[in-house]
């Protein structure tokens, strides 16, 4: 890639900012949603007004630079030739690398319309599965952040980060992924998942805890929290308060829990077929779990869960069949 390819897509920003500028109903959207003009500067939300070819008028000054727009995401080009916005009528949420350059947007309607979200594709700087919105702020504010926290959408690393919590991630859409895992446990020790508490949220906190169960070196720890029903992090912490959302984090559930809850949650073990279910698939995870302390103490834990406590050899035979 380029460095144009970087310049480009700052110059989309400002543009993107000074369309907001400009728009009232985008504007009071972002009021509506309670954030403040602050918090909207530190984050460089914007604007992509509705019209066809407001980024490419300003933007586009040769066939090469269209050219680059194209393969960046910005405008989507036409079968006959030329090209179009991609991002109209949208609150534009800059996603930024580790380094601080902005390598793709998450777009929001400003109503009810679909998609609700509209991100930019995969380009050639532009990665969703290993990129997190919010990490470079984070990294900005905390040298070696104590906690790191990971929610589903834009709204609510900045909603957070405007009351304070200011140590929150998100994946782009897609849910959470190993090497998302991986980056985090190389710049923090703690990872709090903190999905929406809809259905949808706890299977991404599942299937989370599955990716980041190879990340689980010796001193790394794995936390989840588990809203109300009808709530996102953004919704909570603008009904209940910092304060309240944070003692959800210090509540938070261990990984271990979580999992054996999970695993155990539809099985009788009093008996021996569900003795057994639950060492076969409680083992197949803990098989994933790098050498060390938290593979013991995910070990120790099914051997009370299995009541075998007294025979912790036989699981450990087993184990390592
Ligand atoms: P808001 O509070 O603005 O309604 P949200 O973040 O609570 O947004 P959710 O529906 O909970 O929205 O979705 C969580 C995240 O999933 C979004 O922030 C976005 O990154 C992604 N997402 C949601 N809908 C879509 C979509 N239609 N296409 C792509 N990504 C989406
Ligand atoms: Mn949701
Ligand atoms: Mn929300
Ligand atoms: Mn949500």
């Amino acid at each position: 890639p380029s460095a144009d390819h970087y310049q480009l897509m700052e110059w989309a920003t400002r543009y993107f900012q000074n369309q907001l500028k400009t728009a009232p109903q985008a504007i009071d959207y972002l009021k509506g949603r309670g954030l403040t003009g602050e918090i909207v500067k530190q984050f460089a939300i914007g604007y992509a007004p509705g019209g066809w070819d407001g980024l490419r008028q300003t933007l586009v000054r040769s066939a090469a630079t269209e050219a680059q727009l194209i393969e960046l995401g910005m405008l989507i080009g036409r079968d006959g030739g030329g090209s179009y916005d991609r991002f109209r009528d949208r609150i534009m949420f800059p996603i930024r690398d580790r380094r601080g350059r902005v390598i793709g947007f998450g777009g929001r309607v400003l109503g009810d319309g679909t998609p609700k979200y509209l991100n930019s594709p995969e380009t050639p700087i532009f990665h969703k599965g290993k990129e997190l919105f919010g990490l470079y702020q984070v990294k900005e504010r905390h040298r070696t952040p104590a906690r790191i926290l990971i929610v589903e959408g834009y709204m609510d690393v900045v909603a957070l980060a405007q009351f304070g919590v200011d140590y929150a991630v998100a994946s782009l859409g897609t849910s959470t992924t190993a090497d998302h895992m991986h980056l985090l446990f190389r710049t923090t020790s703690e990872v709090v998942c903190c999905y929406d508490g809809d259905n949808a949220g706890r299977e991404a906190a599942w299937r989370a805890l599955e990716n980041a169960l190879p990340g689980l070196q010796d001193g790394k720890d794995l936390r989840f929290v588990f809203l109300p029903q009808e709530h996102d992090p953004d919704s909570f912490i603008r009904e209940y308060g910092r304060g309240a959302f944070e003692q959800k984090l210090d509540d938070a559930q261990s990984y271990a829990d979580f999992l054996f809850e999970r695993l155990t949650r539809d099985l009788n073990l009093s008996g021996e077929a569900g003795q057994n279910e639950l060492a076969n698939k409680a083992i197949a995870l803990i098989r994933r779990v790098p050498e060390g302390f938290n593979r013991e103490s995910l070990l120790t834990k099914l051997s009370v869960q299995l009541r075998w406590g007294e025979n912790e050899k036989r699981l450990r035979e087993i184990f390592h069949r």
